[in-house]
């Protein structure tokens, strides 16, 4: 499923990389290992004066015609430096991939230069407060009217929906049919400003203000802004779920603790501790190897769906492995004899409050073995 590609594949890869990093290096942005889920729209803009947004798309849209591979090279260079790259993220990853694929051509002309620009943000609305893995019953619905449609319901754990341009919305446009549950369902892009909408804030367990429930009461959508065909949403959104998954950000997530702790231990360590380390640092090699495979094997059309889970499923695993490593190596008098010991100790409170969303957002574990289950022939 995953064949092993030859990273020299990426002609220029290293050029690329140290690109990124001396780009970095010559921000301003509070660089600490928490930052890349920020959402900093300077920043967003600089990454899209470098043509890092929408880097493979086609030029008539404001892309740069540039490979998946080369997408990869900067994606996880940004990851790696904590770079608050939060603001472009959705809008880049997956929806320009989506408008791509299905949208008309008002909507690629609409959205995609300025996504790519830097000046276009998106948030997510599939999940709603009793629809998340299940995600065909979902109950907001959008009913035709003139020109347009009108939305009303509710979606929740809408990640920066107080802050993003536009939400691409997942509703329903016939009544469920359990027969056909997968029918009936249609994406829109939803005009965040648009009168009827309530958004309301929800605080995870860093008290952090990142998502929100989002509350539509007959919101008007033109007609315009339908993505792909009435009612054959389904298709589209599994894809974009795929974009969703694939990525490095699935692994690098406590990348930064993972690096503190290395530079923490550096002199002196023993040899329990060090198999610890190496096993995630093992790990760590292993998922950028699979996402590398993954960007590789997009050109040519590969199962995406089931390597994408797999690789979101693994990188969870490992995403919550290390703040228990860096816990278990980093003790009581380790930290208080290190002059970098609290801000160690910040970077690793901060992971592992965040660490247990990881398998949850984007598809929790059990779905993504159900898929993987699927796509390897045991279901
Ligand atoms: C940090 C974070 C950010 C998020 N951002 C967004 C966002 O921007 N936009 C958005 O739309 N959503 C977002 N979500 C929501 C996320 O997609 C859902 O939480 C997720 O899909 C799970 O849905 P649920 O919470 O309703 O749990 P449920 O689906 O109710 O699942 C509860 C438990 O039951 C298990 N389960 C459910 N079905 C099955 C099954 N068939 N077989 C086996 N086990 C099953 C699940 O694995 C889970 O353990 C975010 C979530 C988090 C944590």
């Amino acid at each position: 499923m995953l064949d092993h590609i030859d990273i020299e594949v990426l002609k220029g890869g290293s050029a690329l990389r140290r690109q990124v990093r001396d780009f970095v290096e010559t921000e301003t942005f509070h660089r600490t290992p928490e930052t890349w889920d920020s959402f900093n729209p300077d920043f967003s803009r600089k990454v899209a004066a470098e043509g890092w947004i929408g880097m493979t798309w086609p030029k008539r849209y404001g892309g740069g015609e540039r490979s998946a591979l080369e997408r990869y090279v900067i994606t996880e260079e940004l990851l790696a430096a904590g770079a608050p790259v939060r603001a472009h993220w959705a809008a880049d990853r997956q929806i320009g991939p989506i408008l791509l694929a299905a949208g008309s051509e008002y909507l690629k002309e609409l959205l995609l230069p300025r996504i790519a620009a830097g000046e276009c943000f998106f948030c997510i609305g599939m999940s709603e407060p009793n629809s998340g893995s299940d995600l065909a019953s979902i109950r907001t619905k959008a009913s035709k009217a003139d020109g347009g449609w009108l939305v009303s319901g509710q979606k929740v754990w809408s990640g920066y929906a107080h802050r993003a341009h536009y939400m691409n919305l997942f509703a329903r446009t016939s009544p469920f049919d359990k027969e056909s549950r997968h029918k009936g369902v249609t994406q829109f892009v939803l005009d965040m400003s648009s009168p009827g909408i309530t958004v309301r804030p929800i605080y995870n367990l860093a008290n952090d203000h990142d998502f929100n429930e989002v509350i539509f009461d007959d919101v008007f959508v033109p007609d315009a802004m339908l993505i792909g065909e009435e009612g054959d949403a389904w298709g589209q959104v599994s894809g974009e779920l795929a974009h969703e998954r694939a990525g490095a950000e699935r692994w690098l997530g406590t990348f930064g603790l993972l690096t503190a702790l290395i530079d923490e231990v550096d002199a002196g360590i023993a040899s329990g501790d060090a198999e610890r380390i190496g096993r995630v640092v093992a790990q760590v090699w292993t998922l950028h190897r699979m996402s590398l495979s993954i960007a590789a094997s997009v050109r040519e059309g590969a199962d995406l769906p089931t390597v994408a889970a797999l690789v979101k499923d693994m990188g969870t695993e490992l995403d919550q492995a290390v703040p228990e490593v860096a816990r278990a190596v980093m003790t009581e008098s380790r930290r208080l004899a290190s002059p970098t010991g609290e801000t160690f100790q910040r970077i690793l409170r901060r992971s592992t409050l965040y660490a247990p969303a990881y398998s949850i957002r984007g598809g929790t574990r059990e779905i993504l073995r159900g898929i993987i289950a699927r796509g390897i022939g045991l279901r």
